[in-house]
């Protein structure tokens, strides 16, 4: 059965993750499915037993991440995750997947820091003014050194970093983070029922005055970027609940006036779901991002703008063509406004052709889900287009736009 898909785009977060290669890309996405997987399982059948069927197709088929775009649910929020090439020959279909996502996550590997390619997809995410948060991995490895790593972050990216997270212990003792937002630690522990997952304690005494000294900066860095949080720490000093400082640091991310900073091991499960809450907590929701701009099909010069709205005309960007062992070809778009509806006729504007929609999918990691329709901000896989390339708009033809000038991408940027 073909659901509808009208949902509330507050709870939406469009993401991509970067990194350079080796740096932790497929694990952490990987970490990512397998835990918003259990989330989902539980949530739709609330039985133990759910988790272990997951974890056992988990082990028979190891999750992987082949699709442009695979959609995850965290805590009642919808994550659409958009695969961003790592590697700097495809720029044209770097800044592409660029401007589908609304926010990113930059992995780093732990013992090496900043390497080329991120440097570039970094630019390239500047450009795009794409708010980031950066996940420093791999801090079980020998080597790994997370003030080191946030050095070459502020040094080769030139980021205001808002550092969340502490590690707790080093490279084969690293057992978890202190978190500077509740000033409390996650540690793992081993096994709990859903697989390795933290439990919430004490910050340790050892690392007790390195907290406050963090945490102070995290607030200056906070207050730094945001008035109304600068005008109370001058008043009051660091009178901030968890709620106000998270929506502080929301703002400031979305300004992109700062890059939350998280640290953990992707590969022994550590510091991936606080990854997920930070997702949700920090990075935009569609409704966060300018309307976008396009232009009329008959003259580049006469700018059209659309906000994120099902009751908008259609406006949607094909971003990647696919094949799917099974479905064939598939294209997958980016709604930005208006609904996109299985069987309906549309205007590929780009071309001036008319086509018919087949049908409409959203990919999971282990399924995917037939849709009838989707609004505003959703990103889905769409089959039976015949004439439609990468970077074509689909459009309403009665009101048709084009978002992608001809002239895509604009010139390379040079790595330094
Ligand atoms: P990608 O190229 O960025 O997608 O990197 P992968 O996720 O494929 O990881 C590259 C290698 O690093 C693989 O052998 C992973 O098992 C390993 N790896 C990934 N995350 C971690 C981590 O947190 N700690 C350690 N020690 N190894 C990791």
């Amino acid at each position: 059965m073909a659901v509808d898909i009208t949902t509330d785009l507050s709870i939406v977060r469009n993401i991509g993750i970067m990194a350079h290669i080796d740096a932790g890309k497929t694990t952490t996405t990987e970490r990512i499915l397998f835990y918003t997987g259990i989330s989902y399982k539980i949530g739709e059948v609330h039985e133990g037993a759910a988790t272990m069927d997951w974890m056992e197709q988990e082990q028979e088929r190891g999750i992987t991440i082949t699709s442009a775009a695979t959609t995850c649910w965290w805590k009642n929020h919808q994550i659409n995750i958009i695969d961003t090439p790592g590697h700097v020959d495809f720029t044209v279909e770097v800044e592409r997947s660029l401007r589908v996502l609304d926010g990113a996550v930059a992995v780093f590997d732990g013992v090496a820091g900043v390497e080329p390619q991120s440097m570039t997809v970094w630019r390239q995410a500047n450009k795009y003014k794409v708010p980031r948060m950066c996940f420093v991995n791999k801090l079980d490895r020998t080597g790994g050194d997370f003030y080191r790593v946030l050095d070459t972050i502020v040094a080769k990216l030139n980021s205001t970093p808002a550092v969340l997270q502490l590690p707790i212990g080093a490279e084969g003792d690293f057992i978890g983070v202190v978190d500077l937002v509740e000033m409390n630690a996650k540690v793992w522990r081993g096994e709990t029922q859903q697989g390795e997952d933290y439990v919430v304690e004490e910050i340790p005494a050892d690392l007790a005055d390195k907290a406050v000294e963090w945490r102070e900066k995290l607030v200056e860095t906070v207050a730094e970027a945001d008035d109304a949080i600068m005008e109370v720490y001058l008043e009051e000093g660091d009178v901030f609940d968890v709620p106000t400082l998270k929506a502080a640091i929301r703002r400031a991310t979305l300004a992109d006036k700062v890059n939350p900073i998280l640290c953990g091991t992707a590969f022994k499960n550590k510091g991936v779901q606080p990854l997920l809450d930070a997702v949700i907590d920090y990075l935009p929701s569609p409704l966060d991002v300018e309307s976008i701009v396009g232009h009329s099909p008959k003259d580049e010069d006469v700018e059209i703008l659309r906000q994120p709205s099902d009751d908008e005309p259609l406006a949607a960007l094909a971003f990647k063509i696919a094949t799917d062992p099974h479905l064939g070809k598939l294209i997958f778009v980016r709604v930005y406004s208006g609904q996109l509806t299985a069987g309906s006729t549309v205007l590929n504007a780009s071309n001036g052709k008319k086509e018919r929609i087949g049908k409409v999918y959203q990919m999971h990691a282990n399924k995917r889900e037939e849709i009838a329709s989707v609004g505003a901000g959703q990103i889905v896989a769409v089959m039976g287009l015949k004439e439609t390339k990468t970077g074509h708009t689909l459009a309403d033809p009665q009101n048709p736009v084009v978002l992608e000038s001809m002239t895509f991408p604009a010139p390379v940027i040079e790595v330094a």
